[in-house]
């Protein structure tokens, strides 16, 4: 449902805002780890982190929460709860509610807040007098409003015998108020409002949040307000919604993610509330608390008392109304939540400007993890050997994960590796995919499949950086040269010395050009990546107004990586060694070898001191390893970012806006060879272009070999040029080669400013391709396999394919391109090319931020570097539509139907041959 998929996105974007690195942006790199199966990009599940489940069939369950942990441990954390005028001054206003209270609140005068590029919302960032910090964002295009709440506790401050406490009260909170005491009665009113609403429980954060039809954002909010302000929390629905829970739990039970998330924390510091159970069950909610005398729903509202208090609580709210108006709505309904009397009062000192380790010196004493922060370590830290576990997993995979905990000790310390992000860099360069890198080394190998660099776990007194790897069979038997690798790679970028300004030691560090490149590259996706939906987006803006203290970085705060600091980077760097990683091998393999059993999962594992190993690790050398390298300089990084159309469409009216939308591309060139398209974009204003070329082949080509020599083709081709995809793909351009109903087609995408040097690569890339014997063969045997399996295909599929087959001309049995595949070979293989090109027909597409000389230079590059003879009109591939007799019976070899020619390029306007 729509709630998932809202869901699936705020988690890509949370993962977006907190992995850093960009090498996730490949297909396989991150989206693995996540069952997100509603995302184009998730190809599978497996891996460490759980999955999102969907919402039960049952009602009462159906606002089924976003669950603990997955989210806490993986990807923020949120760190300083405070006022927030830092930086700035601020106005004390006075005003009266309609409810007649007097409403003294803080607008801040902030310095500008930092946006997209592209983004014409309008923000206002205030604290209402009850000590909430409120964003409001007014975009008078969306028809959609959502509002998020982010309340800074979660499950580190359940008590340490009522485990799953902070869980229980975020679906507690969903099921009456004081004032609408029907369980139903918020969703009710949002499904009926074309809404939905959801939540989650983090280590240190609870999130809530809805979206709903613009125009009923008003009683939307306030029916939510009252879930911080008076819960009703029945005996009832206590009880019932232990079940709730308990199935919750259920689910959990066989997910790896949640099973391997649960051993990190059995191996923590037992004092420490890593170490706690993040969902709870009905066992310990209920069965527990009653051995102990304990009154769970007493227990409930003294943890909704002492922690639910405005102060530690972030809103934001979007919609289409002005932000007078938001600023109104919100000052009504939220200036009612109470802010806790004996949280000390807050100081409005900036963190960042904190002097002192004490954490009672920053003012941020409402901040829960001051029980703990400074006090108690995370994670031992007195091993003298890497810590082994091995770990039998539910599904059959293999993976290795070095991970390393870095204890933050202070408030101060953390801001600063906030502001530095010295682990954003270090993942992109582990993580990275290009020429040198520890992927294309390790796949070389056959080892691996993918490997992911990331801060794992990020809480306010500890950050868990790790490099997960897919491991095959064969890496799993080479787990300890595969560990080497890395350990050869975290040395070769200890001693990079390239980017050093002088011979002192103190000069060496990643070299500058990298740094400059990945600062680029965030601000680049920061300003012109997608916009997402709303309740994604006030989610995300929440999570930030809980870790960035600075309204003027309350978006921008996670993403730009624009204050890096070598000696950070270098001091984090250290961290990384052989003797502090904790190394979580993961393999079937284990099964029937483990003597542990781990809590609430029952996960079996071995634990143990890994000294031989660390010895080994600790002996590697980058220099050992010269297939090794950091990332060269890259020529495909854009600089320039203006607009080609200076027209300013947010003064056209809606009629104008549509007309320009909908205008059909021009065609700017129409000779023997090209047929050239180009619409200059008005409408989405984005510096990027959007390049469809397609080459047609002679009809008598186009049979059954020629369709499976051009899959194996594209197959091969991009198997061979995958670094420089990769690279590609960083700098946000990328390829698709693929047939089409006429002969081939080469899709290329990205941003204009490096186009043309990007498309002259692919195409002396594609002249001087070579195939190789050993990938054309894994790539026939994988078509073969396919096709063998076809026939178990869902019903659906052979419907829509045998649709095809009777509706199209040029449309091949399974039969035929199964005998193409069998007999085709490496050197037809080698002959496609040169086929294609011998004579042939190109026809282009270029829409995008690009003029007419712009796209007709475009297409030049391209065939300047594929040149080809000119095919006339008659000779040209062309499929046609068969037009179906109304008959009863139709055979497939029907060779009675007349044909009929149509466009069926997908692009509406351009003619058929
Ligand atoms: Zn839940």
């Amino acid at each position: 449902g729509r709630m998932i998929s809202n869901l699936a996105l705020l988690i890509i974007v949370a993962v977006f805002y907190r992995v850093y690195s960009f090498s996730m942006l490949s297909s396989r790199k991150w989206f693995p780890l996540l069952n997100l199966t509603q995302h184009r990009a998730v190809s599978k599940s497996a891996g460490r982190l759980p999955s999102l489940g969907r919402p039960s069939a049952v009602a009462r369950y159906a606002r089924s929460c976003a669950h603990v942990g997955y989210k806490g441990m993986l990807m923020k954390s949120v760190l300083l709860s405070q006022l927030c005028n830092v930086g700035s001054s601020s106005v004390r206003l006075m005003s009266t509610s309609p409810l007649g209270a007097s409403l003294e609140y803080l607008v801040h005068t902030q310095p500008t807040i930092v946006k997209k590029a592209l983004d014409n919302r309008d923000y206002k960032a205030l604290t209402l007098a009850n000590g909430m910090r409120v964003l409001l964002v007014s975009d008078p295009a969306s028809i959609r409003s959502a509002a998020a709440l982010d309340v800074h506790v979660g499950y580190f401050s359940d008590p340490k015998n009522l485990p799953g406490l902070a869980h229980f009260c975020e679906h507690m909170s969903f099921l009456g108020t004081k004032k609408y005491p029907g369980e139903e009665e918020f969703s009710s009113f949002l499904s009926t409002n074309g809404g939905s609403s959801n939540a989650y429980t983090d280590a240190e954060d609870t999130v809530y949040y809805f979206d709903v039809n613009a125009q009923h954002l008003e009683p939307a909010l306030e029916r939510f307000s009252q879930f911080f302000e008076a819960p009703l929390f029945t005996e009832s629905a206590t009880a019932r919604e232990l079940n709730a829970i308990e199935s919750e739990h259920a689910k959990n039970i066989n997910n790896d993610g949640f099973r391997l998330h649960q051993l990190d924390r059995d191996t923590a510091n037992s004092d420490h509330p890593l170490n706690r159970f993040a969902t709870g069950n009905k066992h310990t909610l209920e069965t527990q608390s009653k051995e102990q005398g304990m009154d769970l729903r007493q227990e409930l509202v003294m943890f909704h008392t002492q922690y639910y208090t405005a102060n530690l609580m972030t809103l934001s709210v979007l919609g289409n109304q002005s932000l007078l108006e938001l600023e109104a709505y919100v000052k009504t309904h939220f200036s009612g939540i109470p802010r806790a009397a004996d949280t000390p009062s807050v100081s409005i000192q900036s963190t960042r400007a904190a002097s002192s380790e004490d954490p009672q010196s920053t003012g941020i004493l409402a901040n829960p993890a001051l029980q703990w922060w400074g006090k108690v370590e995370p994670f031992s830290s007195t091993q003298t050997a890497a810590h082994g576990l091995e770990v039998v997993p539910i599904a059959e995979s293999r993976s290795l994960t070095l991970s390393w905990p870095i204890w933050v000790r202070s408030p101060a310390e953390r801001v600063e590796l906030r502001r530095t992000k010295p682990d954003f860099i270090l993942s992109h360069l582990i993580g990275h995919e290009g020429k040198g890198s520890l992927r294309s080394y390790l796949v070389q190998k056959g080892w691996v499949n993918y490997v992911q660099a990331y801060t794992g776990t990020e809480i306010s007194d500890c950050q868990v950086f790790d490099v997960h790897i897919d491991l095959t069979e064969e890496g799993h038997k080479h787990r300890v040269d595969v560990a080497s690798a890395v350990f050869a790679y975290l040395d070769l970028l200890k001693q990079s010395t390239i980017g050093g300004t002088g011979a002192d030691k103190d000069a060496f560090g990643i070299p500058a050009y990298l740094i400059e490149e990945f600062a680029t590259l965030s601000k680049v996706r920061f300003d012109f990546g997608e916009k997402g939906d709303p309740a994604s987006y006030v989610s995300t803006l929440v999570a930030n107004m809980q870790v960035f203290a600075d309204p003027s970085v309350y978006i921008s705060g996670p993403n730009l990586f624009d204050a890096p600091d070598q000696a950070q980077i270098r001091h984090f760097l250290a961290h990384l060694t052989p003797t502090a990683a904790r190394v979580m091998m993961v393999a079937p393999d284990f099964k029937n070898h483990t003597l542990l059993t781990g809590r609430y999962y029952g996960t079996e594992y071995n634990q143990k001191a890994l000294v031989e190993e660390t010895q080994t690790w600790a002996n590697v050398r980058a220099v050992d390893f010269p297939e090794l390298t950091l990332p060269a300089p890259s020529d495909l990084l854009p600089k320039n970012f203006d607009l080609v159309s200076k027209t300013d469409t947010s003064l056209l009216s809606d009629e104008e806006k549509a007309k320009l939308l909908m205008a059909p591309p021009k065609q700017i060139r129409n000779d023997e060879k090209w047929q050239i398209w180009h619409k200059l974009d008005e409408s989405f204003r984005q510096p990027k272009v959007h390049v469809v070329i397609s080459l047609a082949v002679p009809a008598d080509t186009y049979n059954a070999d020629f369709v499976v020599q051009s899959r194996l083709f594209s197959n091969c081709f991009t198997d061979s040029i995958n670094e420089f995809l990769y690279e590609a793909r960083l700098a946000g351009l990328s390829m698709e080669l693929d047939i089409n109903s006429h002969g081939v087609q080469l899709i290329l995408s990205g941003y204009n400013d490096k186009m043309s040097v990007f498309a002259e690569k692919i195409g002396a890339a594609l002249r001087n391709y070579q195939p190789e014997a050993a990938t054309f063969e894994r790539y026939k045997e994988q078509l073969l396999r396919e096709l063998n399996n076809w026939a178990t295909q869902q019903p659906y599929s052979h419907a829509s394919y045998y649709a095809s087959v009777v509706s199209l001309t040029m449309q091949h049995t399974v039969e035929e391109i199964l005998t193409a595949t069998a007999r085709t070979d490496l050197s037809t293989q080698k002959a496609f090319l040169p086929t294609v090109l011998a004579r042939s027909y190109g026809k282009a597409l270029v829409i995008g931020n690009i003029d007419t000389p712009g796209a007709e230079k475009l297409v030049q590059v391209v065939q300047e570097t594929l040149p080809f003879a000119p095919l006339p009109r008659v000779e040209r591939a062309q499929r046609k539509v068969n037009v179906l007799p109304l008959t009863s019976a139709l055979s497939l070899a029907s060779s009675t139907t007349q044909t009929t020619t149509v466009g069926l390029d997908g692009a509406g306007h351009l003619e058929g041959y």
